[in-house]
């Protein structure tokens, strides 16, 4: 069941200039119940903006907005208003309030209901439980640390039960152990509840982390929508290769195709790669960029039986726990390798360096 359905949503500004720009440029998506769609991107492509949007807070100027099978926003208005949407929203900007206690904060959005005190006590206290942060309720959120208010703003914003929240960057100004806390949990919430939506980063890992399927935003327009794992093991583009995950990439010219299997001639020497469905469209001649992941590369013995075997010196080792980080000299070319972090290479040592054919990736310039 489709809950919330984007159609060629497009949203132009003026500029000061008084030129019109587009922040979102006809983004087409539909979100199923229970399903959490990330939007990644760099800043400024538009990700808020179409967040806004969907939330009423912004006017389209083209295409449209459906909920609940019927048309809330669109260039000829809003008209289903913000607060009749019955989405819960967790936004950077939208922090707590600090006059109000914990209870106030999280009480507020059940006032504006037809609901008993007793209701609002009840539910209230539920929620806090839920978010771990029961023994909270009385203080002020100028008394907790950022990870706890973002939980008072996780509870606010899950008190009325929405089937549907939209997220901006709501684990931006927490400290990286905080935040993995926090995705954690609204992960479990999400399982536990069962609410969809749309969430807002442009934090790859979180988003490999929290999405059920990623839309790769660039310059207004979705490139790329897809599971976490097809985003990372199928990327279209050079774009969303680099994007999500770090990559080796290099020239190529194909120069052998047979079925289901290709050799592509780079400087390192000849890759031969199977398995990337594109190998089945490749004609000889043709220009590919090939795209290899670190941790694909093998290192030492175990790179002797794979299909692709160079010669390599190991130029750097950046140990960072675990994981390690090698950058391998193969002939002229630097290929940075992801290593277990249980293993110390010298710099400088002369070893085998591989990789499968069916680990390589291959996309058309364009
Ligand atoms: P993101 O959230 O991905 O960083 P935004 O949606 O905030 O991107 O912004 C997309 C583009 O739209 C940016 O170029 C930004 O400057 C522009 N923009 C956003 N809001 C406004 C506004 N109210 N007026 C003019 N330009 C805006
Ligand atoms: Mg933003």
């Amino acid at each position: 069941r489709v809950v919330v359905s984007l159609r060629g949503l497009q949203k132009r500004f003026k500029r000061a200039s008084g030129e019109w720009t587009a922040a979102v440029d006809g983004v087409s998506l539909d979100i199923h119940s229970g399903e959490l769609v990330v939007l990644l991107g760099s800043s400024g492509c538009g990700k808020t903006t179409t967040l806004r949007c969907i939330a009423g807070l912004e006017q389209p100027t083209g295409g449209e907005v459906v909920a609940g099978g019927r048309v809330v926003s669109s260039s000829a208005g809003i008209v289903v208003p913000p607060e009749k949407r019955n989405f819960g929203m967790m936004f950077q900007s939208y922090a707590v309030w600090p006059h109000m206690s914990v209870f106030g904060n999280v009480a507020y959005p059940l006032k504006a209901r037809k609901i008993s005190k007793a209701q609002i006590e009840q539910r209230v206290g539920a929620v806090l439980d839920l978010v771990g942060i029961g023994h909270l309720r009385d203080e002020y959120p100028s008394q907790l640390s950022g990870g706890q208010q973002q939980r008072v703003a996780l509870a606010r914003c899950l008190v009325a039960d929405p089937q549907v929240i939209l997220f901006d960057e709501p684990l931006s100004n927490v400290d990286a152990k905080v935040r993995e806390d926090l995705r954690a949990e609204i992960l479990a919430m999400k399982t536990r509840i069962g609410f969809g939506g749309v969430y807002v980063t442009h934090d790859q890992e979180e988003a490999l982390a929290i999405a059920d399927r990623i839309a790769i935003m660039d310059a207004g327009r979705i490139v790329q929508i897809g599971t976490p794992r097809e985003i990372y093991g199928r990327p279209n583009s050079l774009f969303v290769a680099n994007f999500v995950g770090t990559i080796n990439r290099l020239k190529g010219t194909v120069t052998i195709t047979e079925r289901g299997r290709v050799v592509v001639s780079t400087l390192l020497g000849d890759v031969v790669v199977t398995g990337d469905g594109i190998v089945e469209r490749l004609i000889a001649g043709q220009d590919v960029w090939v795209v290899i992941r670190p941790e694909a590369i093998r290192l030492g013995d175990e790179a002797l039986a794979l299909e692709n075997t160079w010669r390599g010196r190991i130029d750097q080792e950046t140990f960072t726990g675990a994981s390690g980080h090698v950058r391998v000299a193969v002939g002229d070319q630097s290929l940075r390798v992801r290593t277990d972090g249980g293993r110390q290479f010298d710099t400088g040592g002369d070893l085998a360096v591989g990789v499968a054919a069916d680990r390589v990736r291959l996309l058309l310039p364009h």
